[in-house]
C-alpha cells in the first residue's frame, strides 16, 4: 500500500513555490501578497491562520493577517475587502471561515474580487471551474487532486466517488476529476446505499465529518482513497476512513493527520501565486 505522504508532498510543493517566487521577483520586481482576515478568537481558526501565515512566509510571499474582534460590524469587513481589492500589492484575499452569525458569508465571499479569491468560493470561480475555464480552485480539493495525480497520472475512465457534496469539498473535487475524464458520482447524507457506491470506485474522496465511516469492506481492492475528514475523538484526531483496515485493501491512502491538511495550506500559496501571475498578464 502506498501511504500518500501529504506532509512530504506539501513540503516539495512549497519548495517549488519558493523558487517560483524568487523567479517572479526577478522578473517583475515585486512579490505576490496574501492577506488573511480573521474575525473572532475561535481556536481552530487561529491555528489555521497561524499555519497559513508561517507557510506564506516560508515561500517568500508578502503576508499579512488582519484581525477583528468577534463583534466587528459587517460593513467594516466589507470596506476592508474593497480596500484590499484595489491594492495592487495584494494578489490573494482570504476571509477565514466560519464567520460570526451577524456577518453574511455570501456577501463577504462575493465582495472579494474573483481574481483575488484564493479560496475559490466566489460564484464566478465556481462557475468557471464547472465550465472547465481557468479559475481559482478551492484549496482542499486542489490538494487532494494533486495527491491523486501523484499516484495515478492518467485518471481517464476511472470511477471516482465523492462522499459529501459540500461547496468546499465534494462539488469542486467532482469538477476536477470530471475534467480528468473520470466517471464521477457524488454521494451525500441521503444516498441510499453508500457502501455499494463506494465498492464501484477506483478513487474515493471522503469529506463527511463522520469518524472512520469508510470501512475495508466498502473499498475495492487497489482503490485510491483520500481522507479529508478531521474528527476529534477520545482517541485523538481521526479521518472519515478506518485507516488500519482500509490500508490492507487500498492501493494508496492518505493518513489523518499528515495527508490532506498540509496540502490544503500549500495550495493556498499556489493559488496566491497563480492569481499574481494572472494579474501580470
Ligand atoms: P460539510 O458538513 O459541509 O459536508 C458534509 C457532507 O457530508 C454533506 O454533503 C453531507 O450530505 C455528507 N454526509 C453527511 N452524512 C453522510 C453520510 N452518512 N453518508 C454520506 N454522506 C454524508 O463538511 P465539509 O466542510 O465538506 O467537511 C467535511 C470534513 O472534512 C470535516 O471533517 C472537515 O473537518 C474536514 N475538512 C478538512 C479539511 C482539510 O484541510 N483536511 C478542509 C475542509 C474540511
Amino acid at each position: 500500500m502506498i501511504l500518500i505522504d501529504g506532509k512530504k508532498i506539501a513540503a516539495e510543493l512549497r519548495e517549488e513555490l519558493r523558487q517560483e517566487v524568487v523567479e517572479l521577483k526577478a522578473k517583475y520586481n515585486k512579490i505576490p501578497g496574501l492577506t488573511v482576515i480573521l474575525i473572532g478568537d475561535m481556536a481552530p481558526s487561529q491555528i489555521y491562520v497561524r499555519m497559513k501565515e508561517k507557510a506564506a512566509n516560508e515561500v517568500g510571499l508578502k503576508s499579512e493577517v488582519i484581525r477583528y474582534p468577534e463583534a466587528v460590524e459587517e460593513k467594516t469587513v466589507l470596506d476592508k475587502i474593497e480596500e484590499l481589492n484595489k491594492d495592487e500589492s495584494i494578489s490573494g484575499i482570504l476571509v477565514q471561515l466560519p464567520l460570526p452569525k451577524h456577518i453574511d458569508k455570501q456577501k463577504v465571499i462575493e465582495t472579494i474580487l474573483p481574481g483575488k479569491d484564493v479560496d475559490g468560493f466566489h460564484p464566478m470561480n465556481v462557475g468557471n471551474l464547472s465550465s472547465g475555464y481557468e479559475s481559482s480552485v478551492p484549496c482542499t480539493p486542489l490538494g487532494c487532486y494533486l495527491m491523486i495525480k501523484k499516484v495515478e497520472p492518467n485518471l481517464s475512465g476511472k470511477k471516482a466517488v465523492m462522499i459529501g457534496r459540500s461547496n468546499l469539498n465534494g462539488k469542486p473535487m467532482a469538477q476536477l476529476l470530471l475534467k480528468e475524464n473520470c466517471t464521477v458520482t457524488i454521494t451525500h447524507s441521503k444516498t441510499k446505499d453508500l457502501k455499494a457506491e463506494c465498492l464501484e470506485a477506483d478513487i474515493i474522496v471522503a469529506a463527511v465529518g463522520i469518524p472512520e465511516l469508510v470501512k475495508a469492506d466498502w473499498v475495492k481492492k487497489d482503490a485510491i482513497i483520500i481522507d479529508v475528514g478531521i474528527n476529534k475523538t477520545d482517541n485523538g484526531i481521526v479521518g472519515d476512513v478506518a485507516f488500519e483496515e482500509v490500508s490492507k485493501v487500498a492501493r494508496a491512502l492518505t493518513p489523518v493527520p499528515g495527508g490532506v491538511g498540509p496540502m490544503t495550506i500549500a495550495c493556498l500559496l499556489k493559488n496566491t501565486i497563480e492569481s499574481f501571475k494572472r494579474s501580470q498578464k
